[in-house]
């Protein structure tokens, strides 16, 4: 039994990840389990030079220590690779050499805007046809099973994965893993059973509840932590500029201020200067707030750009 941070090391760590990483901090330690970190690297095209150092640094200047030596999927392609086979052994995957523009013309796309449901073009192609380019691997996805479970903090949730995604990608052409699959083989092997992440992560949960599932593992709780918006109430960019962990500290904010200031806005406490260590004393999840919580800066200024470090 335990809980986790999972940041990816794609830019700095900013006020929704701290956000979501004092809920999780809370969370673990008020159940007395440990603590795991795992470092999202899974995409090196995607990574940040210094980045995972930047945010390791970020999360102890905020007092949100974690327990033993970070993990990082970039190391765990064999874990990958072994329950793709299995899934595959058991008839749920299968290739497909749809491109992206193809896909997008032809789904549906039936919640929110940038979801695409696969429509299935490749489910019954046969497997040693010629392909146009490199597949992808997809899951191929029960039709009409309903996925059902209760969100620590929004309650009952249900959902068709057929309808919201389809049949997933599990390994895309490029033979990069998918965050689906990662993060479920992951918390299975990791024994973490509450995850605490951000609520942008909600519309993903069935399909990896079904996933752990289909590899003949009992799927973790879930908590989806308020999501945290810009000061114009627009979603959290990664290079959120100005308010990131850093610029906070480039202003010469307090560890103490920002975390207290952070629980205030979740509903937590009166937003006196205080550590992580000292919520836990009070700590009540009813007092949560579902969000969104407004993020807030000392302005873009100080703003340090991870791109130009990496062109340079
Ligand atoms: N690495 C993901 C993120 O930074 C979190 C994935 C998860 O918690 O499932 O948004």
């Amino acid at each position: 039994m335990s809980g986790r941070l999972a940041p990816s090391p794609t830019g700095e760590l900013h006020l929704g990840g701290a956000s979501t990483f004092l809920v999780a901090w809370l969370e673990a330690r008020s159940r007395g389990v440990p603590l795991l970190l795992r470092v999202e690297d899974l995409d090196a095209a995607r990574v940040a030079p210094h980045a995972e150092a930047r945010i390791l640094d970020d999360l102890a200047w905020l007092g949100l220590a974690w327990d033993g030596a970070p993990a990082r999927q970039s190391t765990r392609g064999a874990a990958y690779e072994a329950a793709l086979a299995a899934l595959d052994a058991a008839g749920l995957v299968y290739p497909c050499d749809c491109s992206r523009a193809e896909v997008a013309r032809i789904a549906s796309a039936p919640h929110e805007g940038d979801e695409v449901r696969y429509p299935g073009t490749c489910r019954d192609k046969p497997r040693d046809r010629a392909f146009r380019r490199a597949p992808a691997l997809r899951f191929a996805v029960t039709p009409g099973a309903l996925v059902a479970f209760v969100d620590g903090l929004r309650g009952p949730q249900r959902e068709r994965v057929d309808l919201r995604a389809g049949d997933f990608v599990l390994r895309r052409g490029d033979g990069v893993f998918a965050y689906q699959l990662a993060v479920v083989v992951d918390d299975l092997e990791m024994g973490v059973d509450h995850v605490v992440r951000g609520a942008d992560l909600l519309p993903s949960t069935a399909r990896q509840i079904a996933l752990a599932r289909a590899l003949g593992g009992a799927p973790p709780a879930y908590l989806h932590a308020p999501l945290v918006v810009g000061e114009d109430g627009a979603r959290l960019a990664k290079r959120a500029a100005g308010v990131t962990v850093r610029d906070h500290r480039a202003a010469a904010t307090s560890p103490e201020a920002l975390v207290g200031e952070l629980a205030r806005r979740l509903g937590l406490s009166g937003g006196a200067p205080t550590t992580p260590a000292a919520l836990l004393a009070t700590y009540d999840r009813a007092r949560l707030t579902r969000g969104p919580v407004r993020a807030w800066g000392p302005g873009a200024a100080a703003t340090r750009d991870l791109t130009q470090e990496r062109a340079g």
